[in-house]
């Protein structure tokens, strides 16, 4: 199936972060074309060949198969509040035009005070009727968890949920034992050891996933189907191509019952899709789209890696990463 995408041909891409974000100050990537139109590679620079065979995989499926007919058209989309002061807080919540904020908390140990102040300032934009959502990245322990998500339940004026608030799914399992909140599970699915095993139904109540890292659109159906939970969408901060398949998976959820973290293009100083075909959210939501956008070549030009050695690396790297594609690996 591969033999009918042309690797060499594929562009390689450097766009600058608004604001370092991951470690990261510069997102880096690969664009292939295939019969189905563009796909996106661009695991993180610290992965290795076997956790970046996903990524090529859903890829591949992006240029050859394409996605499973969508059952909605549009996705419901959450601002994303960093670790910002309640002014600047405010003022990002304001000016999404989004119904629901996902507000990064837990950033450093003594954060508490200036969480709540977020919190508050983001209900203050956001009105009574809206959803705020916290991320801690699984940073607390599970007393300390039990005490802020409830101080911080209070400040939201009620929470939707909260994201990992611990690392292990054990105490995701006690924590959520002991607040009236719901827990949701993103990197205990994520970095799983098996995606489609991990037991995160007495653990959790919503499952936070992301396509590009999972191997596929069809692939993180099973795994929401496994998960056998609610189900979130969020980037893996791919350009608009890679977004379209974040999308065709939220567009294809037997149920959506929450907002998507795929508004990630506003990280970027640029997109490699021009006008209205770059993915970013309008009144809150984005369209589910059927085939992948094409990139503009004047953007792939300005966005280009110029640097040879970091652009062989990229090409060794994908040669690499199909090989380990291409080995036979026992289950899924
Ligand atoms: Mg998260």
């Amino acid at each position: 199936m591969t033999d009918s995408i042309d690797f060499d041909a594929a562009r390689i891409y450097a766009i600058p972060m608004r604001a370092r974000f991951r470690g990261i100050t510069v997102r880096e990537g690969m664009l292939i074309d295939g019969p189905a139109g563009w796909g996106e590679f661009c695991p993180f620079a610290d992965y290795d060949d076997v956790v970046s065979a996903f990524w090529l995989a859903t890829t591949i499926e992006q240029c050859t198969v394409g996605w499973p007919e969508p059952i909605r058209d549009r996705i419901p989309i959450n601002c994303t509040i960093p670790a910002v002061g309640p002014e600047r807080a405010h003022e990002i919540t304001a000016t999404s035009g989004c119904r629901t904020a996902k507000v990064k908390v837990a950033d450093h140990p003594d954060s508490l005070a200036e969480d709540l102040a977020r919190v508050e300032a983001v209900r203050d934009a956001l009105g009574p009727d809206a959803a705020i959502r916290v991320d801690a990245n699984g940073v607390w322990d599970v007393d300390t968890a039990i005490t802020h998500i409830r101080q911080l339940d209070k400040a939201a004026g009620g929470l939707e949920y909260v994201e990992q608030p611990c690392r292990t799914i054990d105490e995701l399992a006690a924590v959520r034992r002991q607040v009236d909140v719901r827990i949701a599970a993103d990197e205990s699915i994520r970095r799983a050891e098996d995606p489609l095993r991990v037991a995160v139904a007495g653990a959790a109540d919503v499952a936070v996933i992301k396509c590009t890292p999972l191997g596929g659109v069809r692939r993180s159906l099973r795994v929401a189907e496994a998960a056998g939970l609610p189900c979130v969408v969020s980037s893996a901060l791919e350009t608009s191509v890679g977004l379209a398949a974040q999308l065709a998976l939220a567009g294809a959820l037997p149920e959506l019952d929450f907002a998507c973290g795929l508004g990630t293009l506003s990280l970027l100083e640029g997109d490699v899709v021009s006008g209205a075909a770059s993915l970013r959210p309008v009144d809150g939501y984005m369209p589910v789209p059927r085939v992948p956008p094409t990139p503009d070549s004047a953007l792939l030009d300005t966005y280009e890696l110029t640097d040879s050695h970091q652009a062989a690396r990229w090409r060794d790297r994908l040669a690499r990463v199909r090989d380990e594609l291409d080995r036979p690996r026992n289950g899924s």
